[in-house]
């Protein structure tokens, strides 16, 4: 048995057997040396034992559960954890790619840890005061599964602050890592910047969906009397263009409102042998308001064939929930606009707090106002090393869709 305890309210348990891993403090009735980052049992109103989790009073979710038997987390319990996830990835499309996320928080089992792996390197997510107080032993764990001897740190989510911490970021293992990591996925190679890009590094969850567009594309293609124009949204690094692949039969601009992204994209494009300032070449990286931007293209008149939507998190929870229907709305509506009859619309949301049916909704909503026709081709979510437990229907928040639209 550990030190804390913390008892439930009589009627609060059910969630509790069926594994969901978090306790918000309105469901517990009181907790006794229940210390800030560490282990407390957990008990119902009559102390039956029901499973162990972290506390911490600072957050409102003030238990996460890492077990429901009782068993003790150490060491060698990490290591069984981690090496049952990196195991999960090699029957996936990850397996494949240098690229990938090995640990997947509460999804995994291991509540507030996310590992992203870059070639040799690892990026360690501490989202919780538990796991950030025990972090170095984690990497400890992670060597005597993985052998990594290369690990930064990039706790820098926003999320932090609600377990009371500030970011943390630097080297954990193997000194300062190179400005760029080289990945590869697909046959496509991309550089990753794990210590300033965003996330990670990567937008590892879009994997399957670069793919899906690159499949499109390749059909499409075959097809087209002449170059495909498609507008990348939202760009990042370049990853859908990049994808799509066939730089001579596309015409692709890259919108984001980072220059250090663009920059990034442009030597994406460089490295995969398309050379923006070779004559000819058609690829064009725009610093822009993406908003600003579709209502530019429209008053200009122009059409594209292919428009990839991948916008920030709109809603960072329910609050936000009806400014982000209006964003999502007023970028789907535009791009509806700007496609060409047969074109197709790859649009997404990673807003947790807006559900795949809301998000059809509004796409919906934004289809009728344009006075458009669509088809669902496919219905797009986090690549299969982002798993969602079962147990735990908070761990989905991409949700996207593929329109075929007249
Ligand atoms: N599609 C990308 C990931 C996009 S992440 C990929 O597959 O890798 C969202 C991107 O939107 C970020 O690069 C961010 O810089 C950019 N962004 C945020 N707000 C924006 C805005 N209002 N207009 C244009 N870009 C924006």
């Amino acid at each position: 048995m550990t030190d804390g305890l913390v008892q439930i309210r009589r009627g609060r348990e059910k969630p509790i057997r069926n594994r969901h891993p978090w306790i918000y403090s309105g469901a517990i009735a009181h907790a006794e040396n229940a210390i800030d980052g560490e282990l407390v049992d957990v008990v119902d109103h009559r102390n039956r034992w029901l499973a162990r989790g972290c506390w911490n009073s600072k957050s409102q979710i003030q238990v996460r559960i890492l077990t429901w038997q009782d068993e003790p987390i150490d060491d060698a319990w990490w290591r069984r954890m981690l090496l049952r996830a990196i195991k999960l990835r090699d029957n996936t499309a990850a397996g494949e790619c240098s690229g990938r996320r090995l640990v997947n928080a509460e999804n995994d089992f291991m509540p507030g840890l996310i590992v992203d792996r870059y070639a040799d390197w690892h990026v360690l997510v501490a989202q919780t005061l538990f796991i950030d107080k025990r972090k170095e032993r984690i990497v400890e764990a992670l060597a005597a599964v993985t052998g990594a001897d290369k690990v930064y740190e990039r706790s820098d989510i926003a999320a932090r602050a609600k377990e009371g911490l500030r970011p943390a970021v630097g080297p954990m293992r193997g000194g300062a890592p190179p400005a760029l990591i080289e990945i590869e996925e697909g046959g496509v190679r991309f550089g990753v910047d794990i210590q300033g890009g965003h996330k990670t590094g990567f937008y590892l969850d879009q994997r399957e969906n670069r793919r899906a567009l690159a499949e499109l594309v390749n059909h499409m293609r075959e097809r087209a009397q002449d170059k495909l124009r498609l507008l990348n949204l939202f760009s990042y690094s370049g990853g859908f263009a990049i994808s799509a692949g066939h730089f001579d039969a596309i015409h692709s601009i890259n919108v984001d409102s980072s220059y250090a992204a663009l920059e990034l994209a442009e030597a994406n494009f460089k490295r995969n042998g398309c050379d923006p300032d070779r004559r000819g070449a058609s690829v064009e990286f725009i610093q822009a308001d993406a908003f600003d931007y579709l209502r530019h293209c429209l008053d200009e008149g122009l059409n594209f064939d292919i428009i990839v939507l991948d916008p920030p998190k709109f809603a960072a929870g329910k609050a936000d929930v009806q400014r982000a229907v209006r964003g999502y709305k007023n970028l789907n509506l535009n791009a509806f606009k700007l496609l060409e009859n047969g074109g197709y619309l790859m649009t997404f949301s990673c807003s947790g707090a807006i559900s795949r049916d809301l998000f059809q909704k509004i796409v919906f909503g934004a289809l009728v106002d344009a006075g458009c026709e669509a088809q669902v081709i496919a219905q797009l979510g986090a690549a299969a090393d982002h798993p969602v437990a079962l147990t735990f229907p908070e761990g989905e928040y991409l949700t996207g869709l593929l329109l075929r639209v007249d």
